[in-house]
């Protein structure tokens, strides 16, 4: 059996957003329910182990919110977490690390790229790599995360290329892990070697294409980029000068948007994650989560465990 809490569901800056005045931040800061943390997610096949993907700088909040998560039962230093899949190089997705330094074993396993960002970091050297091992991992080859002790999870984990752009911070820098820009942005299939249940993971997406369609369709669940309602919403709102394309994310609506491209694929269910809080759609009562839901998708919230 397959389990996957979301850990949190929010772009960068989260709900409400320190230094966010806009309407969705405003109504969060009185409203417990609209908020939320950055995206992550936990699966595990056994449910004593559990391996997180992308670690995001709320993951101290969202461990102590998760009972899944907490050290087991009369144990003086334990975690049930074996390991970090990264599936980009962002703040968002790698800064949760830097809250896992307190000696416990695991494995970060992410792509050259993203581990060499890691390695020119002298920061992330507070992760002893005796007791974090850092593993690579490719595109389109398939591996099994183990636990601590190197026997099987029992999950197996496809890693794909992703239509993205690099991290912001790297912007007119000197890529360590050179400047192809592969690895930079990955999928994930994520599948129970027992049950073959599966889903699909893309925190971050620029451009749903042939391919991606093909690769989707039928899958039972998929988690999807829903950065942005629409691509120039930051500048709208006068929030900021990116669009969605910009900053490697495809809109949720348009006619090349997600819910548009990803409709009549026969995909069981659909979950927007990493949605900034500018997005309208985190409004129960809007216009545009009303548009989102009649197409089939949800927004998450925090701490929701699906099982496959
Ligand atoms: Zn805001």
């Amino acid at each position: 059996m397959l389990r996957v809490v979301v850990l949190g569901a929010a772009a960068g800056g989260g709900v409400p957003q320190w230094n966010c005045g806009c309407p969705v931040c405003l109504k969060a800061r009185t409203d417990p329910d609209l908020r939320s943390t950055q995206a992550s997610i936990a699966i595990s096949a056994d449910g004593d182990h559990w391996f997180l993907i992308n670690a995001s700088p709320d993951l101290r909040q969202q461990l102590i919110a998760t009972p899944q998560l907490h050290p087991g039962a009369g144990k003086l230093r334990h975690s049930p977490i074996a390991g970090v899949i990264l599936t980009n190089g962002e703040i968002d997705a790698v800064a949760g690390l830097l809250s896992m330094r307190e000696g416990w074993p695991f494995t970060i396993y992410a792509h050259a790229n993203v581990l060499s960002i890691l390695k020119a970091n002298s920061i992330f050297n507070v992760l002893n790599e005796k007791n974090v091992r850092r593993q690579g991992i490719d595109v389109n080859a398939a591996f099994e995360p183990t636990l601590p002790d190197g026997s099987p999870s029992g999950i197996e984990i496809l890693p794909f290329a992703v239509p993205g752009k690099g991290a912001w911070y790297l912007e007119g820098k000197v890529h360590p892990g050179g400047d192809d820009g592969a690895g930079d942005t990955l999928g994930l299939r994520v599948r129970d070697r027992a049950t073959d249940k599966y889903f699909y993971f893309l925190a971050a997406c620029a451009e749903v294409t042939d391919d991606l369609k093909s690769r989707l369709a039928g899958s039972p669940l998929i988690f999807f980029d829903g950065t942005v309602w629409r691509d120039d919403e930051l500048i709208l709102a006068g929030l900021g000068d990116k669009t969605g394309q910009g900053m490697g994310h495809i809109a949720m609506s348009g006619e090349h948007g997600a819910i548009e491209a990803l409709a009549h694929l026969g995909i069981g269910r659909k979950i927007f994650l990493h949605i900034n809080n500018s997005n309208p759609a985190l409004l129960g009562a809007s216009p545009e989560r009303k548009i989102a839901e009649r197409a089939g998708w949800q927004i998450p919230i925090d701490g929701m465990e699906i099982t496959l």
